[in-house]
């Protein structure tokens, strides 16, 4: 945990977050435990990746599903609306329930198709059925929790009850939505949700309490679930049971995943759970470069992980602006390094579509290679978690190398952060000072940018980390 991370961080965190662990658990949903773990027992950090795909229906690799198609048209409404506006929302839902979606779940289903307006039609199904408290609602409530988060803990619980309530007629769901805003509220505030869950307990409506302080107590695990798979209970247990053991973004989602069953919803709970905790920087670039979907009844826009830090920041209380960064004069790419290329931004968009590219700076239209990671380092001596993206950045060159790939590595202008990582390279994979890398690149790139303190001192750093 940072207490240093940047309250966007951890906002673009929480919803690419989830995003990413709705995608990467989707193919596991309704398998066994320990299949994750069995089918990728290192991180595959080369083309191919833990964002396998497959699965019932057929995905792409880092397709997500309902659960982050309902989330964003929740972040959406709450944008569009300047807040809560149940009526709306609902018939954002609706449009959605009747293009016929992929998936999705049983109650959402039944209560969507009922016909009835907004404010009865969940509460007409529990009346019924008697069932409500499926993790529906919970799936699909990071948007919300980022756009509360600001207003306290009161507000940001009634919010998320109100939320639930459209679809899951279910006090319950809507108390353990509840819990999740209020531990994310914590998180984006640098604080340890962990330490936050008896508080949010205290919260909770009294009849509901003991319930939910059984999964969410320190010593609960997951074979102590007494629930079946889908109810909300066990899924909220699983994710805060996972960052409890977790010490990484990656750890804490491969935990849940391979936990089986409902993969998908509890890594999408898990995942907006530890992006709030570990920023943006700590969410794998091989899992957030890909992750990308449509949203069924509501036109044909592919939604990418740059609409997503957009969507983070207007619910964050930010400006939502499309990113476009005109067109420029292209500079490379040339070979800089054996096998490693360097450019700018629009040297690298148009280049040869066999590069697997690997970006820093924000891009505008996405590019059209099919290997292509993302990594978006500001060009200032302001990056809280500088060490661990470097990191990231070099062992994906390094697994994609060792598969004979071509990388070409961008920036906005192809000299400060492009050079950080190409010396970044150097003095990892051949063991140059920082010194002789700087000389080496500067030779061979005059491109070469110097002016961030901060990016030599993380190659200091980088270098007494060798050993
Ligand atoms: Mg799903």
């Amino acid at each position: 945990m940072s207490p240093r991370l940047h309250r966007s961080s951890r906002a673009a965190g929480a919803l690419v977050g989830s995003a990413v662990g709705d995608a990467l658990g989707a193919p596991f949903e309704f398998g066994p435990p320990g299949q994750f773990g069995a089918r990728f027992p290192t991180p595959a950090r080369g083309a191919e990746t833990e964002m396998c795909g497959g699965g019932s229906p057929g995905r792409e690799p880092g397709e997500f599903t309902d659960d982050t198609q309902m989330a964003l048209l929740a972040g959406t409404s709450l944008v569009e609306r300047g807040g809560l506006d149940e009526a709306d929302l609902f018939d954002r839902f609706l449009r959605w329930a009747e293009a016929g979606p992929p998936d999705i779940g049983n109650q959402t289903r039944a209560v969507l198709g009922s016909g009835l307006p907004w404010d009865v039609a969940a509460a007409e199904h529990f009346a019924r059925s008697g069932h409500a408290a499926g993790n529906g609602s919970l799936m699909r409530t990071t948007p919300a929790a980022i756009r509360f988060a600001r207003d306290g803990r009161e507000a940001t619980m009634d919010a998320a009850r109100r939320i639930s309530a459209l679809t899951h007629g279910d006090p319950a769901a809507g108390e353990g939505c509840a819990v999740y805003h209020e531990l994310v509220r914590v998180a984006l505030d640098g604080g340890d949700p962990l330490a936050a869950v008896p508080p949010a307990l205290a919260a909770v409506a009294e009849e509901h309490r003991e319930r939910w302080a059984t999964v969410l107590a320190p010593d609960w695990t997951p074979e102590r679930a007494s629930e079946s798979d889908g109810a909300v209970w066990p899924t909220l247990g699983q994710a805060v049971w996972a960052l409890r053991r977790g010490t990484s973004f990656a750890e804490v989602l491969r935990l849940v995943v391979d936990l089986g069953g409902d993969t998908d919803t509890v890594a999408a709970v898990a995942g907006g759970l530890a992006g709030a905790v570990y920023g943006m920087g700590g969410i794998p670039i091989r899992w957030a470069s890909v992750v990308h979907g449509r949203i069924p009844g509501h036109g044909d826009r592919v939604w990418r992980l740059a609409d997503l830090q957009q969507l983070a920041a207007a619910l964050d209380g930010g400006a939502q602006q499309s990113y476009d960064p005109g067109v420029i004069p292209r500079i490379g790419p040339r070979e800089v390094l054996p096998g490693i290329w360097a450019g700018n931004l629009d040297g690298a968009r148009y280049s040869e579509e066999d590069f697997a590219v690997i970006s820093l700076c924000r891009l505008g239209e996405p590019f059209p290679h099919p290997v292509h990671r993302m990594a978006y380092i500001a060009d200032d001596d302001h990056n809280a978690d500088l060490d661990a993206m470097l990191a990231d950045v070099l062992d994906d060159m390094a697994a994609l190398r060792a598969e004979g790939h071509r990388l070409l590595v961008h920036c906005h202008g192809g000299a400060s952060r492009t050079g950080l990582v190409l010396r970044g390279w150097l003095v990892r994979e051949e063991g140059m000072s920082v010194e002789a890398a700087t000389a080496y690149v500067a030779e061979r790139w005059p491109h070469l940018g110097l002016w961030n303190d901060s990016f030599t001192e993380a190659l200091h750093r980088l270098e007494r980390s060798r050993g």
